[in-house]
């Protein structure tokens, strides 16, 4: 597990907070240099982990419960056959791609999604809680259209240290519903919610109002109001 180790670690240094601003989720620049507001910017050029030249957003596989972005079919093989040689290209990707919201919900269930149940491949994936739920949604996805549409939250990161949400890792704080990478990341929020709060809020204003310009038609009611019963 050596490579996993690197990668974390590489996970830890990366300004992960500034990679949630808006600017930087797309940047033309490295994240933390950026300062523009998202809708304004330029559209930033994500390489390829294998060839280093833009991706291909159709070009898509999964690694470590995340996608990862090829420029063709020939690079998406390599990258497939020794995904850890590509480790640090990935983080680079994954830093400079960073999503403007996160679906925390199943749209069947209501419950936190397990992110090895999905349908679907990159951006247009929708994410389940069980294979039963997404067997359901298969046979009548517009039936949970409404559903889907709440199942996101423009967190698109820990409230503590920025790093990826664990969906089941949240808390009810001030009429909202804030995410976590871990239990001890909650606890933090918990014991100071002062140190957190300003800078959690900031970032899902901006993430929504980046997505929101991009988005026009498909904007929609977060996840980060409590699930109806
Ligand atoms: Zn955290």
């Amino acid at each position: 597990m050596t490579h996993r180790s690197a990668l974390t670690l590489v996970l830890a240094s990366a300004p992960l907070w500034a990679a949630a601003q808006p600017a930087t989720t797309r940047p033309a620049a490295p994240p933390a240099a950026t300062t523009q507001p998202a809708a304004t910017a330029p559209a930033a050029v994500i390489p390829c982990p294998v060839t280093g030249r833009p991706i291909d957003r159709h070009v898509v596989t999964r690694f470590r419960n995340r996608w990862v972005y090829c420029a063709d079919a020939d690079a998406l093989k390599k990258f497939e056959a020794d995904p850890y040689e590509y480790a640090d290209q990935v983080q680079r990707q994954w830093v400079l791609d960073r999503p403007l919201r996160v679906q925390v919900r199943c749209p069947v269930t209501g419950r936190p999604i397990d992110p090895q149940v999905y349908e679907g491949r990159g951006e247009t994936a929708v994410f389940f809680a069980t294979p039963a739920a997404r067997d359901e949604y298969r046979a009548d996805p517009a039936r949970f259209a409404a559903k889907l549409a709440e199942a996101y939250t423009y967190q698109a990161g820990c409230g503590t240290c920025g790093g990826d949400i664990v969906p089941e890792v949240s808390l009810a704080d001030d009429g909202r519903v804030l995410y976590f990478c871990c239990r001890g990341c909650r606890a933090a929020f918990e014991k100071d919610p002062a140190a957190y709060r300003a800078k959690i809020l900031a970032g899902i204003a901006a993430n929504e109002a980046a997505w929101r310009a991009r988005h026009p038609a498909t904007a929609t009611a977060p996840a980060d109001r409590p699930a109806p019963p």
